[in-house]
C-alpha cells in the first residue's frame, strides 16, 4: 500500500477537475484499511472514491483521499431460479453488468453503462430504465471509520429510496463499502417498462426480449442522450428530478402541457429536471469551460480547464432561475467536497 502526498485528482474525477488531494492511497484489500485504522489515519473526515463519476471538487481536499481497487466477482450461493452474487467494491460496476449479461443473469442489465464502481452503487442507490439497484440488492459490508469493525446491512436496513440511502443522511461519510450481494434471476426477467426502451423494441421489432438485446438497447439509448466522460468532461445527472406533490403538478401541467410527469406512489409527481432546465433556456450554454450539455440540459460539462467553483457556480445559477421560474427547488444528485 503506498500513500502518495499532494496527489493531483484531475485523472481520478470524471468531471475532469484540477483539484489536489493532501495525501492518496490505493486501497488494494481489506487489510490496508484495518492497517490505516490503527494507525489513526481513518476517520469520517477521510473521503472515499470509486471512480468519481459523482462528485464535484470544489476545492482541494485537505485529507486522506481513499480510491478503492479491491477485485472479485464470486458466487454466494445458487439454486436453480436464482444466484447470489458477492462483488468487491472496486470491481468497475459496468464489468459486473457485462459478466451477467454473458451468464445470463438477469437483474442489472437495464443499469447498463453507469460510470464508477460497485461500491458506491448503493450509496445513491443507482437507478436507470426502469429499475434501481435495491430491486436486486440481498446486503452489504462495511468498514466502520469510527470502530473500525466490519458491519453487515441488510437491505431494509440500507433504507434505499429514490438516489437515496441511509449513507446519504444518517450514517454520511461513516461507513466504507467493501463489498455487496445481489440476487439476480436466471429465468428471464425483461423490463422494458421504461418508454424509451418500449420505443426501442417496438422501432426494432425484430429484435427478442433477449439480456444481451436489452442490454444494447439500454447502451444505444443512453449514448444518444448522455455525454460519455471520455470525451466530453460530466458528472452525469447534475440534479435529482424533484418530487412534488399532485396539486403543485396539476398546476404545471395547466401552464405547460407538455412537462414530463411521472406518478410517485398517491400523492407526489416526478418531474424531470431537465426539462425544467432547457425550458428554463439553459441547455448548450457555455460560460468559459463551464457549460450546459447541448442534447441533455441536466448534465453539466468542462470543456477543459472549468474549475469546481465555475461548476457550481453555474449550477446554484440554474436552481436559482427554476426556482423563481417554477417554483421547484432543485436538488443536487452530485456531492460537492
Ligand atoms: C455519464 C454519467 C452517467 C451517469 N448515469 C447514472 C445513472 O443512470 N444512474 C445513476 O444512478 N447514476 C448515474 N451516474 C452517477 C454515477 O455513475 C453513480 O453515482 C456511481 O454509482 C458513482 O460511482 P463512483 O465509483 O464514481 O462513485 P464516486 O463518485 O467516487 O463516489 C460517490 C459517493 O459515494 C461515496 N463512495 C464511493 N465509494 C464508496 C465506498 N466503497 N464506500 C463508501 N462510500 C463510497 C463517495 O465518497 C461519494 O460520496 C452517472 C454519472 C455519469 C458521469
Amino acid at each position: 500500500m503506498i500513500t502518495k502526498p499532494d496527489f493531483n485528482l484531475k485523472e481520478f474525477n470524471t468531471l475532469g477537475i484540477n483539484a489536489r488531494a493532501k495525501y492518496c492511497t490505493q486501497i488494494e484489500n481489506e487489510e490496508d484499511l484495518e492497517i490505516l485504522f490503527n494507525e489513526g489515519k481513518i476517520d469520517e473526515k477521510t473521503l472515499v472514491i470509486g471512480e468519481a463519476s459523482n462528485i464535484l471538487f470544489n476545492s482541494d481536499f485537505d485529507g486522506l483521499v481513499l480510491i478503492i481497487t479491491t477485485r472479485g466477482i464470486n458466487i454466494y450461493s445458487e439454486t436453480q431460479k436464482e444466484i447470489i452474487l458477492d462483488i468487491k467494491s472496486g470491481e468497475n460496476w459496468n464489468n459486473l453488468v457485462d459478466y451477467t449479461v454473458k451468464n445470463k443473469y438477469w437483474g442489472i442489465e437495464n443499469l447498463s453503462m453507469i460510470p464508477g464502481k460497485v461500491g458506491a452503487a448503493p450509496i445513491q442507490n443507482i437507478g436507470a430504465y426502469g429499475t434501481e439497484l435495491k430491486d436486486v440488492f440481498v446486503s452489504l459490508e462495511a468498514f466502520d471509520t469510527q470502530t473500525g469493525k466490519i458491519e453487515k446491512f441488510t437491505k431494509e436496513e440500507c433504507e434505499f429510496d429514490y438516489r437515496d440511502s441511509i449513507f446519504k443522511s444518517k450514517y454520511k461519510g461513516r461507513y466504507i463499502i467493501l463489498s455487496i450481494k445481489l440476487k439476480l434471476s436466471k429465468t428471464p426477467k425483461p423490463n422494458i417498462s421504461y418508454k424509451a426502451l418500449k420505443d426501442y423494441f417496438r422501432e426494432n421489432d425484430e429484435k427478442t426480449l433477449s439480456i444481451e438485446n436489452i442490454q444494447q438497447a439500454v447502451n444505444e439509448v443512453r449514448s444518444s442522450k448522455l455525454p460519455d466522460p471520455k470525451e466530453i468532461k460530466n458528472s452525469g445527472s447534475f440534479f435529482k428530478n424533484p418530487i412534488i406533490d399532485n396539486t403543485k403538478a396539476k398546476e404545471l401541467k395547466r401552464k405547460y402541457p407538455d412537462i414530463p410527469l411521472y406518478k410517485v406512489g398517491n400523492d407526489s409527481t416526478k418531474v424531470a429536471a431537465g426539462w425544467l432546465i432547457e425550458k428554463a433556456g439553459w441547455k448548450g450554454k457555455r460560460f468559459g469551460d463551464a457549460g450546459v450539455h447541448k442534447k441533455q440540459a441536466l448534465v453539466l460539462v468542462n470543456y477543459g480547464n472549468a474549475s469546481g467553483e465555475e461548476i457550481l457556480q453555474l449550477s446554484q445559477k440554474i436552481a436559482t432561475d427554476i426556482l423563481n421560474k417554477f417554483g421547484i427547488k432543485l436538488e443536487r444528485e452530485v456531492w460537492v467536497i
